[in-house]
């Protein structure tokens, strides 16, 4: 991690098999550049000025305190998430007999949540923005996949049998953002 004066905190990643410089952005707003495993720090700075202004004009770079007012609001909805979507989520696995293996939180900006085929149920902590009925929705949502992995008639016929207006809040939550 570097910090620069337009750019805020920059978080550099050396990697053994980047051959070149990659500016990208990370999902709190930072600055990100991939480079060379062994590129020493005024390496890392001289790249980082000879591409001031193609970063400027191509990436959406929050500004140092967005960035840490993002870091808060994370914070926040992590320790909120975490006492109560793996609650929400036993207390419907009991409810309808679902047996999952494991409740996993994650914060990326585009899934509000998924199964895996080991029966791992990961949960957006952007749920915790969302209306009760929404949540809840993906919620029933996820643990149907856990009979259907894949979204069928049969897998939809199963969400409907504990939401019966699933079709609405489907509709609904794409109007909404995971993103913090
Ligand atoms: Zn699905």
């Amino acid at each position: 991690m570097l910090v620069d004066k337009e750019f805020g905190e920059v978080i550099v990643r050396r990697n053994a098999w980047s051959r070149g410089v990659k500016f990208t952005v990370s999902t709190s707003g930072r600055l990100s550049m991939s480079v060379p495993k062994r590129t020493p720090d005024f390496l890392v700075k001289r790249y980082l000025n000879m591409n001031r202004e193609v970063i400027r004009k191509k990436l959406p770079i929050n500004d140092p305190t967005t960035q840490r007012t993002r870091d808060y609001q994370k914070k926040v909805l992590m320790k909120k998430a975490k006492e109560y979507l793996p609650y929400r989520l036993e207390y419907y696995a009991k409810l309808y007999g679902y047996k999952y293996e494991k409740c996993r939180l994650t914060h990326a900006n585009t899934r509000w949540g998924s199964c895996s085929s080991n029966k791992t149920i990961s949960l957006n902590i952007g749920l915790m923005k969302l209306p009760e009925p929404l949540r809840d929705y993906v919620i029933l949502h996820e643990l149907a996949h856990l009979n259907h992995m894949d979204h069928s008639p049969a897998f939809w016929e199963e969400v409907g049998s504990h939401d019966k207006n699933y079709k609405i809040h489907n509709k609904k939550i794409k109007l909404f953002s995971p993103g913090v």
